[in-house]
This record gives C-alpha cells, structure tokens and sequence, in this order.
C-alpha cells in the first residue's frame, strides 16, 4: 500500500480533488491552516523534492505557477505562503512530496517563511563564503 497520497491519487480515500493532469494531483488539505489550504503532488510517489526527476520536477512547478493566484482568488486572500516541508527534519509528515498552498490574510496572526527555522546561526564572513563556493561548486 502506497502512502495516503497515493490512496488518493488512486482514488481509494476521498479528496476534495481540485485540479487533476497526467502527473500532477491537487486537493484541499484535510486539516487546514486557512481556508483554500491546498496541496499539490506528483501522482508517482517520490518522498523528497531530491528525488524528483527533472520532467515531473517542471510539470509540478507548472501546476504550482497556475495555482497560486487560483487558489488566492478562490478564497479572497491577500497573498500565500507557499512551501514545502522537504524531509522529516524539516516538520514533513507524508512521505510524497507535496507542495502547501497556504493562503494568506492581512492580521491572520501567521509569520513569514523565516519564522520556521530554529536559532539563526551566527556565522563569519569566512564560513558564508565557504558554504557559497560549496554550493556554487555543486550547482
Ligand atoms: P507535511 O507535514 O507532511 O508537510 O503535511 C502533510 C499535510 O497533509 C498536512 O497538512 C495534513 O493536514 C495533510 N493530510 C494528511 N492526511 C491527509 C488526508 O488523508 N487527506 C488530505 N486531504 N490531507 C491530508
């Protein structure tokens, strides 16, 4: 049995299913943090963003782009809050990859992306300078 995702997708457990192509699925959040709190997936299971090929990586992106201002406008929001909880460590619960659509309202009470990390760490300009030449190495 796949995850509760793919319950979904293979239309095992119901879903208020809004959008829906060859490789993509989206549906409200069961337990939402504002109103039009959506979800968006690959309907293969992949766990991480990491492990999503490059071709499934853009149709995802694509279906995210068309969205967002959909989802906005559906529920009247201001703005959204748009994130992926990528890896156990990180808060993620389903293991397939899904992307939150939180819509935002002025005097929600909510934070900004910033307010989900831990104690901001205090680092020199040497070591900021060594993480970037290790990303950009990589990249
Ligand atoms: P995560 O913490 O993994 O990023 O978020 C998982 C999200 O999936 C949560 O916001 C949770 O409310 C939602 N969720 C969990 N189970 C179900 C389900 O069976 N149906 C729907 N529609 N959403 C679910």
């Amino acid at each position: 049995m796949g995850t509760i995702f793919s319950q979904i997708v293979d239309g095992d457990i119901p879903a208020r299913i809004v959008y829906e192509d060859e490789t993509t699925v989206a549906f409200l959040d069961a337990n939402p943090l504002a109103p039009g709190h959506t979800l968006v997936i690959p309907k293969e299971e992949y766990e991480q963003l990491n492990d999503v090929p490059d071709d499934v990586a853009s149709d995802l992106y694509a279906v995210i782009h068309e969205l967002v201002p959909i989802v906005e406008d559906s529920v009247d929001a201001d703005a959204s809050t748009v994130a992926f909880n990528n890896g156990e460590a990180a808060g993620q619960e389903v293991p397939h990859v899904h992307c939150h659509i939180v819509p935002r309202f002025e005097g929600d009470g909510g934070g900004p992306i910033h307010a989900v990390a831990g104690d901001r760490p205090d680092l020199s300009d040497g070591e900021l300078d060594e993480i970037a030449e290790t990303i950009e190495s990589r990249a």
